[in-house]
């Protein structure tokens, strides 16, 4: 692999590590680029982490970088879940399955940490690392800084309502990585593009965070019915509409405000039912007189009464095969 003159050790290459880390690391030296990779904790994490969810762009990167096998072999695997709602005793089942599917095409759910490890083990043989160091805590108002840019979670801030900000950060640092290699290492123009490049898509992301928010965390009991009513719907609709649902939602219209909004066309129809028995029973109280508005004429039918109830308007037809000839023919 060669070595960009002048880029070995440089501040500007050295990464923290983690999800971007890695990942940055990996595609700079493929790039030709010598990296230092600074982390504070002591040794690499492999605990587990928590679980994230990287979709198809940060998908298409880890193939690329040929990890895609170990990626799979690591997945958690988790495909239902239950949720148990405070008062009521049925747990609300969801396949997750589903859910996954309506998001992305290509999606794995994996330990955060066990993702690092394998975009770590990628890149170990050609990566300095020094851990249990640490980089000067910057605040910024801006991505970048002279010789210093921001990259993942550290530059985005997406917030816990920012919907696979792994994936951002994942495919931050492999744009990142590739800008200094088209401005042959000048760092001046590198980092202003890959601004130009990322800024966008993730003040789009961040722009959907409070309508994200509201539906995932719900404030209220009737928000918290909302949100199971609306995942149990999307399981068990097929992919396709429950896709249509959720890509509605990631534009407004949260998951428990579609399932408030049924339930409130549910009432309605209850109401307008009782309404409607409550009239016949007046009509029936009031006598066997017909007083609604006289029904359009119709031809005269075999089996017409002659009463109130509901009039054929057609031509005669045939009664129904099986039902008048003692069953269908064999
Ligand atoms: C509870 C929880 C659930 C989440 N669920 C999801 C999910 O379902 N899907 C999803 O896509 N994302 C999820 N995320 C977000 C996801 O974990 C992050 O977006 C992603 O890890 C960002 O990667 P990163 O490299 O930017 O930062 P990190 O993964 O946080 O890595 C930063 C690294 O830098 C090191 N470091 C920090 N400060 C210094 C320093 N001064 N010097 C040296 N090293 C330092 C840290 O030790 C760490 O190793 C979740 C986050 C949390 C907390």
């Amino acid at each position: 692999m060669r070595e960009r003159e002048g880029c070995h050790a440089d501040p500007r290459l050295r990464r923290r590590r983690r999800g971007s880390g890695p990942v940055l690391a990996h595609w700079l030296t493929r790039h030709g680029f010598s990296v230092t990779v600074v982390e504070r904790a002591p040794a690499p994490r492999m605990a587990g982490g928590h679980a994230v969810d990287p979709f198809r762009s940060a998908m298409n990167i880890s193939e690329k970088t040929g990890v895609l096998p170990r990626i799979g072999e690591r997945a958690t695997g988790t495909t239902r879940m239950s949720a148990h709602q405070e008062g009521s005793r049925r747990p609300v089942r969801v396949d997750l399955t589903k859910i996954f599917d309506a998001a992305s095409d290509r999606h794995v759910e994996i330990m955060r940490d066990d993702l690092s490890a394998i975009h770590h083990d990628a890149a170990r043989d050609d990566v300095e690392h020094l851990f249990g160091d640490s980089i000067t805590q910057l605040r910024m108002d801006t991505w970048s800084r002279g010789s210093v840019t921001l990259v993942g979670d550290a530059g985005y801030c997406p917030g816990p309502a920012v919907g696979g900000s792994t994936s951002l950060a994942v495919v931050g640092a492999s744009v990142l990585a590739g800008e200094p290699a088209r401005t042959d290492g000048d760092h001046e123009r590198a980092f202003p593009a890959y601004e130009r490049a990322r800024a966008e898509h993730i003040r789009g992301s961040r722009a959907g965070a409070p309508s994200a928010a509201k539906t995932l965390v719900p404030t209220s009991r009737l928000g918290v019915w909302g949100l199971a009513r609306g995942a149990r719907l999307i399981s068990s609709l097929p992919a396709g509409p429950g896709r249509a649902l959720l890509v509605d939602n990631t534009v407004g219209t949260s998951i428990h405000e579609l399932a408030l909004a049924r339930r409130r066309r549910e009432r309605g129809l209850r109401r307008r039912r009782r309404t409607e028995r409550a009239r016949r029973a007046n009509r029936r109280d009031a006598g066997p007189t017909c007083t609604s508005t006289p029904p359009p004429p119709v031809r005269p039918s075999p089996r017409s009464s002659g009463g109130c109830g509901p009039r054929r308007t057609g031509p005669p037809r045939e009664p129904p095969r099986g039902v008048l000839d003692g069953g269908p023919e064999p």
